[in-house]
């Protein structure tokens, strides 16, 4: 018996789950993670809260995250400058299953959802597992969003749920507002359409935020991560901001006491520590700035970034780089994007293990 036997559904049939070659080796920089571990006090004020937790388990968890959210909404408002109330936040394990709720909510059977490729397969694979049409447009050379070519796309489509991701994984484009902007006028003059700007990596980015733009766009979403510049992959914890009825409306399909009291209580916790973990982010942007002109200052082709990893090519055998890059004892990652691949921003020993592991490749080549 195979999964090929089994009665699934048709929009599974043939996919692969997704995920990242999971290799022991010294140096990963496959998965954009944060390689900085969690300083000790905050360790220690994890434990705390956690204990704090752990005295009422026997209880459900709070249902709303009312703590957290006003947390997280006092966190946006301090980093963007622009007001974000508790009733704008909505937080779920991590922001995969706040795109998912969104696609339950908003997509579905006998509706669409579009992204611009290459653009994070997980808009793809969450699609399909709720049942949503996924359709997708292309990118310009550089992987920038081309506008004409993004509207023709809304035209043909007409999506009920637009994905824009920004900065965009794997290929770390930042998109601008103008842009942003054109494609919601665009899909709304089409119909109403959900506007998801992923934004799990904007910390990062030399753009500001797009969650101002909310305001007077009760169809716009930013979704949000703490798995990345809160370096707390391993907690699960994402979030959305938007217009209050939208929060109102994911209320609908998430599940009760989705969000356990351990992660609310771990997740304030490192809300406590934002100053000192948005440090770490400040050293990863600098090591990302490195990278980009290293690897342009050994003839390659790299693509701008906008977040805590890089995408350089270009090769006529990525997957011979790719092992020969391994065999150094670095992980990166093959994406599929043509003749590219991406490395994570991690500590400047494991960057320079890295530049000399592409170094030493290109010679062989
Ligand atoms: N959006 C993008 C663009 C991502 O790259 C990722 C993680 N790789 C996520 C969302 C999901 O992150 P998480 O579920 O850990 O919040």
């Amino acid at each position: 018996m195979t999964i090929d036997d089994l009665p699934i559904r048709d929009e599974l049939k043939g996919k692969s789950p997704y995920g990242a070659p999971q290799l022991d080796v010294p140096v990963l920089l496959n998965t954009n993670e944060n390689p900085y571990p969690l300083p000790e006090a905050l360790v220690a004020r994890i434990a705390e809260r956690v204990a704090e937790a752990a005295r009422n388990l026997n209880r459900y968890p709070d249902r709303d995250a009312v703590e957290l959210r006003e947390g997280l909404a006092a966190y946006l408002t301090k980093s963007t400058g622009f007001p974000v109330a508790r009733e704008n936040v909505w937080a779920a394990n991590g922001s995969n299953e706040v795109l998912q709720q969104l696609l339950q909510t908003f997509g579905g059977p006998g509706r669409t959802a579009l992204g611009f490729a290459p653009t994070y397969q997980m808009h793809d694979l969450i699609a399909r597992g709720t049942g949503t049409h996924w359709t997708q447009g292309p990118r310009d050379d550089d992987f920038t969003i081309d506008l004409d070519v993004a509207l023709a796309a809304i035209a043909v489509q007409r999506p009920d749920v637009l994905f824009v991701c920004s900065p965009n994984n794997p290929t770390g484009t930042a998109v601008p507002r103008e842009t942003v902007l054109a494609l919601y006028e665009a899909a709304q003059a089409v119909k109403p359409t959900l506007v998801v700007v992923d934004e799990a990596y904007i910390e990062f980015s030399h753009q500001p935020s797009l969650l101002p733009l909310i305001e007077g766009r009760p169809l716009l979403v930013v979704t949000r991560t703490m798995s990345k510049a809160f370096g707390a992959a391993g907690l699960r914890l994402g979030y959305l901001a938007a217009d209050p009825a939208v929060v109102d409306a994911v209320q609908l399909v998430r599940l009760p006491y989705h969000l356990s009291s351990v992660t609310q209580a771990t997740a304030l916790a490192a809300l406590e520590f934002t100053d000192t973990l948005l440090g770490y982010v400040e050293r990863l942007k600098a090591e990302r700035d490195r990278i980009v002109t290293e690897l342009r200052a050994m003839g390659l082709e790299v693509t701008d970034s906008d977040a805590n990893f890089v995408q350089f090519g270009e090769f006529a055998d990525t997957h011979a780089v790719w092992q020969a890059i391994l065999a150094q004892g670095v992980l990166v990652r093959d994406n599929g994007v043509p003749g590219r691949l991406r490395v994570t921003a991690g500590t400047p020993d494991e960057n320079n293990a890295f530049l000399d592991a592409v170094r030493a490749a290109i010679k062989e080549l």
